[in-house]
């Protein structure tokens, strides 16, 4: 055998760099390299830390726009056993996760109504948590609600038992669009109920508040910020009405709704009258004020934590995947109690999706006044290892030129249009493969209801 050839060739190789040099010679072991470490004196185990949600899927009735996972529920069994079963989920985590050794920096109670709880069921619930996991000393607890549930002896229970934010469904001020999209509280409940959780101590009041409700006008609108702006609750979010397939207001005619252009003018009323008020804007549909944030929804899209939802369609961003519980409580508490993960959708998010995932939720932290609004790039950068342009800069050039976002150096942002369209534009950045998915089943977002 010759080896003359081969051997020339990799002579000729040292002209680009690679040559053996027996004196030089090693095996590659580890990577980065040992010479390149630095002395460390402060080694310690890092907690990383991780949100936490547990969905609560019972209301007082079922709103005429509602897609949640929720219902009215008249056997107050089937409460005392779904709680029962989400012990059991949270015990298949600790015996199958590294979840005991995490750090929990947020916790959400959402639904459905959490504040349907009785006071003794709030009381286990946050015993259950704090008995089981670290929760961090600041931690942020937040529990949803609806006005017709709360009483004042409830609110200083939650106070007593560590919950410190609290928002409140009230959607309209108005009686009128109250009833009409079946909600079961009046408009003088709702101040009610905000006065009696200052009263109670709350300090993180948010409010919940819907454009573009069935018979809501601009006028009815102006009115809800202004009864805001003598309240004023610490977080406000003004959602844009999704009328889903299969809710009740989907069957009524397109004459019920206010018109596409009112339906801006409101967006834009609010981010104005909000701002004027002092309020920051810490999302798209977001405001706080000044010194206070959301923290799980920062966490998880400007930082990029995991979550793990607990309960009947509870949704998680865990183990490198997204997930999503059993949207029963049949299939749900059948997988617990066979000490299984409930989990039903999911997909292993791919390095690339992670970033695409990086970047559309940093675009959703965009606030028009807000100092560090949209995706922190150097953030990126050390996450990723590469610049955000380096992968999207065609995606961004495009959107760029379409007047939907700006560059500031460090922060890439939704613009003032962006902010208006701020889904429409985080759905540009769907990768193309999830895109053509989507429009074979002609579901623009993909979200399905859910
Ligand atoms: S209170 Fe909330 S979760 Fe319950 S039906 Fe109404 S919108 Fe849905």
């Amino acid at each position: 055998m010759k080896y003359g050839s081969l051997i020339s060739k990799i002579q000729g190789l040292s002209k680009g760099g690679i040559v053996r040099d027996p004196n030089s010679f090693s095996f590659i072991t580890q990577y980065p390299p040992p010479l390149t470490l630095n002395k460390i004196s402060n080694f310690k185990f890092k907690r990383r830390a991780i949100e936490l949600y547990i969905h609560i899927p019972f209301c007082t009735g079922k709103c005429a726009y509602c897609k949640f996972f929720s219902f009215c529920v008249k056997d107050k069994k089937v409460i005392q056993n779904y709680l029962g079963n989400l012990e059991k989920e949270l015990k298949i985590y600790l015996k199958k996760s590294d979840l005991k050794d995490r750090v929990i920096d947020s916790i959400y109670l959402g639904g459905g109504t959490p504040s349907i709880l009785r006071i003794d069921q709030i009381k286990w619930l946050m015993r259950l948590i704090r008995k089981n996991l670290r929760v961090s000393k600041n931690v942020e607890i937040t529990i949803e609600s609806s006005p017709e549930t709360l009483t004042a002896k409830k609110l200083f229970s939650y106070l007593e038992y560590g919950i410190n934010r609290i928002s409140i469904g009230v959607q309209d001020f108005n009686d009128d669009i109250l009833r009409f999209v079946m909600r079961r509280h009046t408009g003088k409940m709702a101040i009610e109920a905000i006065e009696k959780a200052r009263k109670a101590g709350f300090k993180k009041i948010n409010i919940d508040l819907i454009y573009g409700l069935p018979r809501q006008t601009i006028n009815h609108w102006k009115n809800n910020l202004s009864i805001i702006s003598k309240l004023r609750p610490e977080y406000i979010t003004i959602y844009h009405l999704r009328r889903e397939k299969g809710t009740v207001i989907a069957t009524l005619k397109k004459s019920e709704f206010p018109s596409k252009e009112e339906i801006i003018k409101m967006y834009l009323e609010g981010l104005n009258r909000l701002k004027e008020l002092g309020y920051i804007q810490i999302a798209p549909d977001q405001f706080a004020s000044p010194g206070n944030i959301f923290e799980q929804q920062e966490n998880k899209w400007k930082v990029g934590k995991e979550l793990i939802g607990l309960g009947a369609s509870g949704y998680s961003f865990f183990n490198g995947f997204v997930y999503y519980n059993a949207r029963s409580i049949k299939d749900y508490s059948k997988l617990v109690q066979e000490g299984k993960l409930p989990v039903w959708l999911g997909k292993e998010v791919s390095a690339k999706e992670l970033m695409r995932r990086t970047l559309i939720f940093g675009l959703k932290t965009s606030g028009i006044n807000r100092e560090d609004s949209g995706l922190d790039k150097k953030m990126f950068e050390e996450r990723f290892g590469i610049t955000v342009e380096s992968f999207f800069g065609v995606e961004l050039e495009r959107l760029r030129k379409l007047g939907l976002i700006k560059d500031d150096g460090n922060f890439i942002k939704l613009s003032l249009t962006g902010l208006v369209l701020s889904e429409e534009v985080c759905r540009e950045l769907y990768s193309p493969e999830i895109k053509t998915q989507l429009d074979k089943i002609g579901d623009k977002f993909g979200r399905g209801g859910l």
